[in-house]
């Protein structure tokens, strides 16, 4: 099955959100981008693609050849949808809300200098890691590539000191 076609480039411009696990890719890292198609509508053409991090390139792989072939088996009236692979599907979905959950709690925590709100979000990060934990996959700790990193560490230590 061609999924798309496959870029590896330096990240140009401003950071992003990596399309499987919604951590950031900082400008000058090493992605992948995918070129999935072209739309066209009228006059008006784009390229549809996806930037994903190099060492989540093989799980969104997977993830989409699953979708691709569920929605393909769906159209030839294969088996329904619900049976065999649903379940790991709404583990992945649950999995990627808690990973987008966290990463909206640690954009938080960036911003704020309430030492009160950094107690409460540290409490808050505390469990939802243990939740992403418990899907059975657990978080690739790739905070080194944030930018933001030192500043992240020094908060969640001055709070945990505080719970
Ligand atoms: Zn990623």
């Amino acid at each position: 099955m061609i999924l798309g076609m496959l870029h590896v480039n330096r990240r140009k411009g401003e950071s992003i959100a990596c399309r499987h696990c919604d951590e950031v890719i900082n400008p000058g890292d090493l992605h992948a981008l995918i070129m999935l198609k072209f739309g066209k509508r009228g006059e008006k053409a784009w390229l549809v693609y996806r930037r994903v991090h190099l060492q989540c390139l093989a799980a969104w792989s997977l993830v989409t050849f699953m979708r691709k072939s569920e929605a393909r088996a769906e159209r030839k009236g294969g088996r329904p949808s619900g049976t065999g692979i649903a379940l790991p599907d709404e583990e992945r979905q649950n999995r990627k809300r808690l990973i987008r959950k966290r990463a909206a709690l640690l954009r938080q925590l960036v911003k704020t200098d309430s030492e009160e709100e950094c107690r409460l979000l540290y409490v808050r990060l505390k469990g939802i890691r243990s939740q992403i934990a418990e899907t059975g996959v657990d978080l690739c700790e790739n905070m080194a590539r944030r930018s933001d990193v030192s500043v992240i560490r020094r908060k969640l230590a001055d709070a945990q000191r505080k719970v």
